[in-house]
């Protein structure tokens, strides 16, 4: 410690008094004595307990100030600003010049995650090597009526197979794994993730046939992979299932942050807690890139730990004289944890209803994941040896969804779960958006069958798994990234992230807002968007992988809005005859019994167009089909006002 030139330490030891000068303040410093006495502005401070320091402000002060003084003032800051703004901007112009970009830029290709919540999938390219985060699937939106599942585009990686070092998986849910099989077939890459990951996976690989072939290479939190030029360690995180975690991905450009999925949980309902520790320690040493999870930026504050909801399911789960049903997401296992300890603690036997919730449940307790008391678990046909108070039944089903156990019970269709004035329902979850409509039809079902319905507006039954805006200030604040790029959620997410990290104080040019299949360059000192690659949706309809395009799902929304009409001929293409014909039927147009004499007027109006082409000799079946459709077309929607698919069809019976 020093003041004015001296050292007050080394000083201890000498004289009683020194005075130091500097330009307006004198400075006093005596040996322990009681001193304490104020005179002229003066004012007295303990240090410690061997000095005091008397300051003494000796400069003459004013008791007015002029506005002139504060213009003056300001005049003259400004000045120094603009002056040491200039000097960095030389400084760094300077430095630019002598040490220019070295090697190869980092980039980094969206291929899904970032235009909704669904398919994530993210490649990270240096020279010659490349590593992918994450491989998952997206439900099918409206618009794509018969498809199964949307996995993203996968051609550039095709194109590239050499390069690839691995496929890194950030945790279990659909949006992350669920497109691993269809890439396994294309390109068997190692496949890096934790223990429940990987354990889910294998059911799902194992569908596909693919498990002998793949190779699973399990790393915990902590490890660091090598792969390629990249190294990249998994950080623990929480999140709704467990062993979920971050990447930090060491690059020539510098260190990359992924966070995968999150929430900051400090009390999660089983396993240790994010690991914020390394985060920051990351931060403190230098974070070059921040992607990271905005699915919750919208909601203010925090999202509450998943513990909080135990107490809500304690006081529904005494009541003595009714059965719960419990619908939560399969992959929930904290949450099943929650509902198996409550009813453990209640004297209720636990049946489970759902594949995909007994599949997952049996990963966890094959792997570790879920204590569950000897005795506890029941098979769904031993419900009737129990009353109502001594059941939970936990089910699937919580969106709503068309094929559930809950809306077979709902609506009275399952075969072994009849749900009545004896059953308390809780739906722990909340809705994805798109689903309120059907949940909200499943609720009504089920009230009017006298069953009392919980969910989470009505009761503390669920928490979401992904950080809310304070928790994202959280993690910019720990890695203090110097760029920028908002991941998983929609636009209007990605946006209001990026918007969050400007709040925060990063430059605007270093935020970019990912599209898929638009390459995002890094480089120690530029990130910018430059070129894309083939990118998109496929689909999946059953066995079939792309073959479902724009064509097909046009047809189909024609097929569902307005329905077919198929005219079918048989002529004799070489007397230029009908032989027999035209014939009409209609699917989802008209109801033929009630439209009969339209349907007459069709099919005259058919055979005249079919003859008037024999007659001109136009016998090709193309012509025809295209003269026939335009003409029943029009007509159609003058007395109809509807524009069903018209298939005309033709045989050819000449010999
Ligand atoms: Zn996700
Ligand atoms: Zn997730």
């Amino acid at each position: 410690m020093s003041y004015g030139g001296l050292s007050l330490h080394r000083q201890r030891e000498f004289a009683c008094v020194f005075a130091v000068k500097s330009r307006k303040t004198t400075v006093f410093i005596v040996k322990p004595v009681l001193f304490c006495s104020f005179f002229k502005g003066a004012f007295c401070a303990a240090i410690n307990q061997h000095y005091f320091f008397i300051l003494l402000n000796m400069a003459k002060k004013k008791n007015t100030t002029t506005i002139k003084e504060i213009d003056e003032q300001i005049r003259l800051l400004r000045k120094s600003k603009t002056n040491s703004a200039r000097k960095t901007k030389k400084a760094a112009g300077e430095k630019n010049q002598t040490k220019k970009d070295a090697g190869s830029p980092l980039r980094i290709i969206p291929l899904g995650g970032v235009d909704g919540i669904g398919k994530n999938m993210t490649v990270f390219e240096y020279d010659d090597d490349i590593i992918i985060i994450d491989c998952g699937l997206a439900f099918p939106e409206d618009s794509m009526p018969g498809v199964d599942l949307v996995i993203p585009d996968t051609t550039y990686l095709e194109e590239n197979a050499g390069k690839i070092r691995g496929l890194f998986l950030t945790h279990g849910h659909e949006d992350h794994i669920g497109a691993v099989p269809y890439l396994l077939k294309k390109l068997n890459v190692p496949v890096y993730g934790t223990r429940l990951t990987l354990g889910i996976l294998e059911g799902k690989l194992s569908e596909h046939d693919l498990l002998s072939t793949a190779q699973l290479i399990e790393k915990k939190a902590g490890d660091v992979v090598k792969a390629g030029i990249f190294s990249v360690e998994f950080i623990r995180v929480t999140h709704s299932i467990p062993d979920s975690c971050a990447f930090c991905i060491e690059t020539p450009v510098g260190r990359v942050i992924v966070t995968g999925d999150f929430k900051i949980d400090l009390t999660p309902a089983r396993g240790e807690s994010i690991n914020l520790g390394r985060l920051a320690e990351l931060g403190n040493s230098g974070v070059r890139l921040l992607m990271c999870d905005s699915t919750n930026v919208e909601r203010p504050g925090y999202t509450p730990s998943e513990r909080v909801i135990y107490p809500s399911f304690d006081r529904f789960f005494a009541v003595k004289d009714k059965r719960i049903v419990i619908a939560t997401f399969s992959s929930n296992v904290h949450r099943i944890q929650q509902i198996i300890n409550a009813s453990a603690k209640h004297g209720r036997k636990v049946a489970v209803t759902g594949r995909s919730m007994l599949n997952i449940l049996s990963a966890a307790v094959r792997l570790g994941y879920i204590d569950i008391p000897e005795g506890i678990l029941i098979d769904m046909n031993e419900m009737k040896r129990y009353s109502p108070g001594e059941l939970t039944l936990i089910t699937t089903g919580s969106q709503g969804e068309p094929m559930s156990a809950l809306h077979r019970m709902a609506f009275g269709e399952h075969a072994q779960v009849t749900v009545g004035h004896e059953d308390i329902v809780v739906l722990s979850s909340s809705p994805i958006p798109g689903n309120e409509k059907m949940i909200s039809c499943i609720v009504n079902e089920l009230l009017k069958r006298g069953t009392e319905v919980i969910n989470d507006s009505t009761a503390e039954v669920h928490v979401s798994g992904h950080a809310c805006m304070e928790e994202l200030k959280i993690m910019h604040a720990l890695t203090r990234p110097q760029c920028f790029v908002p991941l998983h959620g929609e636009y209007r997410h990605l946006k209001k992230h990026a918007d969050l990290a400007k709040q925060m104080g990063m430059e605007p040019r270093k935020i970019i807002i990912p599209q898929t299949g638009k390459v995002i360059e890094l480089t120690k000192r530029t990130i910018k968007a430059r070129g894309e690659v083939p990118s998109g949706a496929i689909m999946v309809d059953g066995y079939s992988v792309g073959d479902v395009g724009v064509t097909i799902l046009r047809d189909r929304r024609h097929l569902a809005e307005d329905g077919i009409l198929i005219v079918v001929t048989a002529i004799d293409r070489y007397t230029g005859n009908i032989v027999t014909g035209p014939d009409i039927s209609t699917k989802g147009f008209v109801y033929a019994k009630e439209s009969e004499a339209l349907l007459d007027e069709l099919a005259k109006l058919a055979q005249r167009s079919i003859e008037r082409c024999l007659h001109r000799g136009v016998t090709d079946f193309e012509t025809m089909q295209t003269r026939v459709r335009d003409e029943l077309n029009s007509v159609i929607y003058q007395r109809t006002k509807r524009r069903p698919m018209i298939v005309p069809i033709f045989m050819d019976f000449s010999l």
